[in-house]
């Protein structure tokens, strides 16, 4: 929480320097083209900046230039211990940025300004600290080999590594890649989502004051079609990591495929489901934790708990209480420190929820909470949570991943069920369980087919535990050690003795 107030962050806001330009080699620069694009604020429609729409050749010049930088030596060669004391500094230069950075976030996607501050920023700043400071106490490998042969088995950074990320956690998910990218000793570009572009290219500045050498982090903003295509296809990038949909994750793979089949980590969409069982716990944390888990962030959640599967046997006394907490979540100015449910992304993003609202009616859903679009007189795009009760495993609302706050409750009798209709989705990021009974919770843990389950809780989890998805929801992990693997080739030395 922040001792700022709304007049303070609004003051901010209307004085607020933003850079929209994209960052090669240390120096802010417009896209060669110089064409740009308007940053537009959810919050009230206000223009923001001018952001550098890169393509091609921007892709070329910065991969050109993480390339000589990476094969110079000046980050890639650093002795571990080295690089850590400047990603350390990075992270402490997020924090001390943080209000900036925060406001920045909040301006361009909406969010609340406490989540940003509270939730997203220090977990940035958190995820560059926490990978710099592993990065000298991974040890190598020596194989179990022949008595006249040495066996070396060692990880080398990989090179150029692009990443992709998408506007919900611009500044989290950038700083999920980079930690562990920049950490091991690569160069990388990063390529914001083009609504949200505005913290990473502020992190570039960060990045350099920190002492990362320049041509070690650039960022080029711009559409996904022009630069995150070419830099998807370059035959110089040899990994590319992604967050954002599983149909873009796709059509990744594909460019992969075509140009010089660069390692390709997926971090994609989902469809996640919560069950509830009849001897949970404690029914009102359950329910509480169900209307969180798909308002926090505008339901724009990538483990959003978007199908609340709940024992029918306790289901007509669960819904109300459902109902009941969603109401503490209210859309509201996302530069009051007391909201705690900001605009959607954008005017796009708002249709496309208000559509998927419109579907649950059309197949039959029964609106229990919300369902419409708020605050338009502020010029910005707000939706109430909405919760649909009555609702099949068949239905549009219950299948596609809406990426908004539109809740789906289904019923089922038996474990069974509860597992069948969980994993009947071509989905698998995260789950959860409520339940006292130990060996329920940990068979239904078991059975769900996500890289996310979680017992009595909704959303729980630190840099320590790996994060990513079965299924169409991904291929790699982001956080934790394994994180490194990405980032890094195995290589095996034979030395004869
Ligand atoms: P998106 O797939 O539309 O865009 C993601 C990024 O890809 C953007 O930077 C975009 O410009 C770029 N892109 C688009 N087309 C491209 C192309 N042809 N070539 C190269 N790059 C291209 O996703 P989004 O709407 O920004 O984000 C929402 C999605 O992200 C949701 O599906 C959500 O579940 C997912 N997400 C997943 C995680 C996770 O960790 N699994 C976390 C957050 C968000």
């Amino acid at each position: 929480m922040t001792s700022l107030t709304r007049d303070d962050w609004e003051q901010r806001a209307n004085t607020l320097k933003i850079e929209g330009r994209a960052f090669i080699h240390g120096e802010y620069r417009a896209a060669v083209s110089g064409a740009t694009f308007e940053c537009i604020s959810p919050v009230d429609g206000r223009m923001l900046v001018e952001v550098a729409s890169c393509d091609l050749a921007d892709a070329e010049l910065a991969v050109q230039d993480a390339r000589s930088t990476f094969n110079s030596g000046v980050w890639s060669r650093l002795a571990p211990a080295q690089r850590k004391r400047v990603m350390i500094r990075f992270a402490e230069l997020i924090d001390q940025h943080g209000e900036e950075l925060a406001l920045l976030e909040t301006l361009d996607m909406g969010k609340p300004i406490s989540d940003a501050l509270g939730i997203d920023v220090s977990s940035a700043a958190n995820s560059i600290r926490w990978s710099g400071e592993a990065i000298d106490k991974i040890y190598d490998e020596v194989a179990a080999t022949a008595h006249d042969q040495l066996g070396l088995v060692t990880r080398e950074p990989i090179g150029v590594v692009a990443a992709i990320v998408p506007w919900n956690f611009p500044l989290l998910m950038s700083c999920w890649k980079l930690g562990p990218a920049l950490s091991t000793g690569n160069s990388v570009i990063l390529k914001p989502s083009e609504k949200s572009p505005l913290t990473g290219i502020r992190l570039a500045q960060l990045a350099i004051e920190a002492g990362i050498p320049a041509g070690v982090f650039n960022v080029l903003p711009g559409y996904g079609h022009t630069v995150g295509k070419a830099l998807a296809l370059h035959m110089d990038v040899d990994t590319l990591v992604f967050t954002g949909s599983t149909k873009i994750a796709k059509q990744l793979m594909v460019y992969a495929g075509e140009s010089n089949m660069k390692r390709v980590w997926l971090e994609a969409g989902g469809k996640s489901p919560n069950i509830v069982f009849a001897d949970a716990p404690d029914l009102q944390a359950a329910a509480e934790a169900a209307a969180g888990a798909i308002a926090f962030n505008q339901g724009e959640v990538c483990t959003a708990g978007s199908r609340l599967l709940v024992e029918n046997s306790i289901k007509d006394a669960f819904v109300p209480l459902v109902v009941a907490a969603i109401k503490s979540w209210k859309p509201g100015n996302p530069l009051d420190p007391a909201t705690n449910v900001g605009a959607l992304v954008d005017t796009t993003q708002m249709n496309n929820v208000l559509s998927y609202i419109q579907a649950g009616h059309d197949e039959g859903a029964k609106l229990v909470a919300g369902g419409k679009r708020v605050m338009e007189e502020t010029g910005g795009t707000y939706v109430e949570p909405t919760i649909f009760d009555g609702v099949n495993n068949a239905m549009r609302i219950a299948r596609e991943e809406i990426f908004g706050p539109v809740l789906s409750v289904i019923g089922f009798d038996s474990a069974e069920e509860a597992v069948a209709i969980a994993n009947d989705t071509p989905y698998g990021l995260a789950a959860a369980v409520w339940t006292s009974n130990l060996s329920k919770a940990h068979l239904t843990a078991k059975a769900l087919r996500a890289g996310s389950v979680w017992v009595n809780q909704y959303d729980g989890g630190d840099m320590t535990a790996p994060f990513g998805g079965f299924k169409q929801s991904g291929n790699g992990r982001d956080k934790s050690l394994h994180a490194f693997d990405k980032y890094t080739e195995l290589k095996a030395t034979w030395i004869k003795l």
